[in-house]
């Protein structure tokens, strides 16, 4: 029988038509680099991302093109946002943290043909520059200077509207926005985003049990908006219609708390280190920032130490955990209690918050581990396995023939992972990183999340060494909180408790940082390198 029903197109631009609508007289503040506060509304937003579709279907935009971005989080990044989609174009945002020779390679395979790059940012564009095949470059005056001779002005560009704009007829199914992998194995490969898979995404996160946003919300996504869509944040708040807070480029604790405060943020989101910093500036400064009351923090991109999820909770801040990838739009699970598990004992409770969570509607989940799909026993870990409507099928230009996808059409996210009988899933590793010793597997994420609960401990990274005897075994590298102070012995009882002592980390080095990548999380392939001749004491009793 056939339904009833219209067969609507779920696409970025009914998103930017509501915003337009109803919306008009909320505001949007972004922060400029001399700390200056833009102000704007939904109504001048809508306006501006119409204007910018419009310009670029004049200046010759074709279905599909890609426009690129290097930006940092203000309002007319979030016009690039809608107002690429909404000319039939592909908004490519470039991590402005890539070292120039990745971006070049990046830049050329997607075929950019525009960019619209922030002033403040022309130096590292200009190192790209003869390297690649941008056909026009737009800047924005972000810094209130006047643009450099031989660049276009993006303010002139956008005067070109008439303000007389149709939108292009889009299919659900188009591209509207592309990101790259971080390229921790081996080169970044692109990720091609349909308006439906964005648009779905966005119902998906914004649901009570992630982000759980209202109108009322005031938000503020510190998680870059050069970081695959920023968690989906930007599409989200102009959906709902909530107040955005855009921090450019001013990402210290101290300054992100000030920006909080005066404007009553109720919601951010982003990765460990920036909530790490945040929470030692509020506990060094007991008092010194009003913040609002039930300010909620999503946090993904890498493990939520659960020490962190607790002492924020000490502060009245509410921690959510999410985990997602670049190739699943990105959120895929985020990790709240359900409602009979207010019951559990504290150590449980805290135990379930810091798992990554429970699969967002229409996503499914599963491990597989070497001898088949793994029980949700909460123990047997297997490789994380994930489909549904905002997974990637495919790579740009390298389609699905590759390793990276099952034969019965699962992506293979390449973390490894247990499912607990409640359905929550905890990372415990990514595949290159577990650690094996004596033919057992230990979690080096486990352990890391166990040093950090020390209160000595900044950070910890644990990874494997070679041994003569047990083949790998795990070397912890430590960062010491400033003016603290603890022993290898000490850290070592500290986890004796809750390890078998063949799992404690066998050495256990003292550093001043752990190596990052650009988007912040640790490069283990680097320290597995540095260490990599460790001395191990032969007389080791450990399995
Ligand atoms: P990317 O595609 O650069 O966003 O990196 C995705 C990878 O980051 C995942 O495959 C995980 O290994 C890691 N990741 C993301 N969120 C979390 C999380 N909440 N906990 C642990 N690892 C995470």
């Amino acid at each position: 029988m056939q339904s009833t029903m219209m067969d609507f197109p779920l696409t970025l631009t009914a998103i930017l038509e509501r915003s337009g609508k109803l919306f008009p007289k909320v505001e949007i503040v972004s922060r400029m680099p001399d700390r200056q506060l833009h102000r704007t509304n939904y109504g001048e937003f809508y306006r501006r991302s119409r204007a910018l579709a419009e310009a670029l279907t004049r200046s010759g935009l074709k279905r599909g093109d890609r426009v690129a971005t290097l930006m940092w989080n203000h309002s007319r990044h979030l016009e690039a946002y809608f107002g690429i989609p909404a000319a039939g174009g592909v908004i490519h945002t470039l991590n402005l943290r890539l070292a120039p020779d990745d971006l070049v390679e990046i830049i050329n395979d997607a075929e950019d043909s525009m960019l619209i790059v922030d002033d403040i940012l022309l130096p590292l564009y200009e190192k790209v520059r003869d390297k690649t095949k941008i056909g026009r470059v737009l800047v924005v005056p972000l810094s209130g200077q006047r643009v450099s001779a031989g660049y276009e002005n993006y303010e002139d560009f956008l005067k070109q509207a008439s303000g007389d704009f149709q939108y292009p007829e889009l299919d659900e199914r188009e591209a509207a926005a592309m990101c790259y992998t971080s390229g921790t194995t081996g080169m970044p490969k692109g990720v091609v985003y349909s308006h439906r898979a964005l648009v779905l995404h966005t119902f998906g996160v914004g649901l009570g049990d992630t982000f759980g946003l209202k109108q009322l919300d005031v938000i503020m996504p510190v998680v870059p908006m050069f970081h695959v869509n920023a968690w989906g944040l930007p599409f989200l708040a102009v959906m709902i219609g909530s107040k955005l807070v855009l921090p450019g480029p001013l990402l210290d604790a101290a300054s992100l708390l000030d920006l909080m405060e005066q404007e009553k943020v109720t919601l951010s989101a982003g990765v460990p280190t920036i909530w790490m910093g945040i929470l030692e500036s509020i506990e060094k400064n007991s008092g010194k920032w009003k913040l609002q009351p039930g300010l909620r923090m999503v946090v993904g991109g890498a493990a939520a130490p659960e020490a962190m999820i607790r002492r924020f909770d000490k502060q009245g801040i509410m921690i959510c955990h999410a985990w997602g990838m670049t190739e699943t739009t990105p959120l895929g699970t985020g990790g709240r209690l359900k409602s009979y598990m207010r019951d559990a004992s504290e150590d449980e409770r805290y135990a379930t918050r810091a798992k990554q969570g429970l699969p967002f509607p229409f996503i499914e989940l599963r491990t597989v581990s070497e001898s088949g799909e793994a029980p949700w026993d909460g123990q047997t870990m297997g490789e994380l396995q994930v489909r549904g409507p905002w997974v990637a099928s495919n790579y740009y230009k390298e389609g699905a023939d590759t390793d990276k996808w099952t034969v019965d059409g699962w992506f293979r996210t390449g973390d490894v992972a247990t499912i607990d009988p409640e359905g929550y899933m905890k990372i415990t590793d990514r595949t290159k990183d577990l650690i094996k010793s004596g033919g057992e597997w230990i979690s080096s994420v486990d352990l890391e999340n166990a040093l950090m609960g020390h209160p000595a401990v900044k950070e910890a990274a644990v990874v494997a060494i070679p041994h003569p005897k047990w083949q790998e075994r795990p070397l912890a590298a430590v960062v010491l909180k400033e003016g603290m102070q603890a022993t290898a012995e000490e850290l070592r009882a500290h986890l004796a408790g809750k390890f078998a002592k063949w799992q404690l980390p066998e050495a256990l080095v003292f550093v001043d940082a752990i190596p990052r990548n650009s988007t912040g999380k640790f490069m283990k392939a680097k320290l597995r390198e540095q260490y990599a001749g460790w001395k191990w004491n032969e007389e080791s009793e450990s399995k």
